[in-house]
């Protein structure tokens, strides 16, 4: 199969790569390079540097390959920055994927797996969290995720397109090579901050709230390997190519880790002693996400090879501490 990567110089995009590349699959990468990195480019895969908001540029690639998949990645993804900057993920992650689907529609292209997530829930009404409850998000990130797999949907009905929202959970992890791993600019995510202390580019790392109703006082999320994600969408575009129905999974190991935790677990890995400094909450942290991902193992066959969290922060720290800045030299 020929398959079209929107997205596949960043984080989650670049490990989805190497793995279908590593399966025998023909890529073709769309990035902007606005937050994906040129060194994330699969050498084996064809690159093409554009935005897809322009519908000129989205149509010459669809009219130089013949592709049979799509994988969408290309988004923005900041919860903080949504909130200050609502327009930029409506521009960026609504309409680049109207633009897509247009183009998508008129080259008769219709198979697309995308990255969709937890936000998409808000404040969780039960743990773990199930499909089908219900979708309230707390913030624009998750607000355009949802619009997107709306748009999906009645796209589909319209126009036959069949669409798998993957909700993910908490992506971490790098790939086992250590040539590529988590890089963004700023960074805000929990693993990647605690491995600057011992990168000695932090004091300390800050727990934002230990006054959450949970074991430790401190939030409790579900992290799962990016190269479990990168499985998941390869059984995705499968599940599609065998004709199946449009459909949303959650992706994530069904176990929540505290913030404490994660900390501590980071200490055994760097056998660093990491200071953490208790810091007021962070707006709009729900206390607790833990995915119920019943439906992704029963319908895609998915079954997470990484769930130890000690090694998922092993695999991390062999990116991170060879690549203290990233893909910057
Ligand atoms: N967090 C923290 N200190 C940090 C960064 C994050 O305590 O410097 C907490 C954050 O409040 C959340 C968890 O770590 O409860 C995971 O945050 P992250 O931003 O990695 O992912 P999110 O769950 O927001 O998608």
């Amino acid at each position: 199969m020929k398959i079209l990567v929107l997205g596949g110089a960043g984080y989650i995009g670049s490990h989805t790569v190497s793995e279908l590349v590593d399966a025998g699959e023909e890529v073709v990468i769309v990035d902007n390079l606005e937050t994906g990195h040129i060194e994330a480019v699969n050498p084996k895969a064809k690159f093409y540097q554009g935005d897809i908001r322009n519908r000129e540029f989205v149509d010459s690639v669809f009219d130089n390959e013949t592709i049979d998949a799509v994988i969408h990645f290309a988004a923005n993804s900041l919860v903080g920055e949504s909130m200050t900057n609502p327009l930029k993920y409506y521009d960026n992650n609504l309409y680049g994927t109207k633009v897509l689907l247009e183009s998508m529609v008129a080259h008769g292209v219709d198979k697309i797996v995308f990255s969709s997530t937890a936000a998409t829930y808000g404040e969780p009404e039960s743990i773990p969290i199930l499909e089908t409850d219900k979708t309230e998000p707390t913030n624009p990130y998750g607000e355009t995720k949802l619009s997107m797999e709306k748009m999906m949907k009645w796209t589909g009905v319209a126009h036959g397109l069949r669409y798998v929202a993957l909700r993910y959970f908490n992506a971490c992890g790098a790939h086992k090579s250590g040539e590529i791993g988590e890089a963004h600019s700023p960074e805000t995510h929990l693993i990647p901050l605690i491995l600057q202390v011992p990168n000695g580019q932090r004091e300390a790392i800050s727990i934002f709230g230990d006054d959450y109703d949970t074991k430790d006082g401190t939030c409790v999320r579900d992290y799962i390997h990016v190269t479990d994600l990168a499985q998941a969408h390869i059984l995705a575009v499968k599940y599609l190519a065998e004709g199946k129905e449009s459909n949303v999974f959650n992706l994530g190991n069904g176990v929540g880790f505290t913030v404490k935790e994660v900390i501590e677990t980071a200490r055994k890995v760097t056998g660093h002693p990491i200071p953490a400094v208790v810091s007021p909450r962070r707006g709009g942290d729900p206390a607790k996400l833990i995915a119920s991902s019943e439906k992704a193992k029963n319908m895609l066959g998915w079954k997470p090879e990484h769930a130890d969290l000690e090694e998922i922060i092993a695999s991390a720290w062999n990116w991170h501490k060879n690549h203290p800045n990233g893909y910057a030299k």
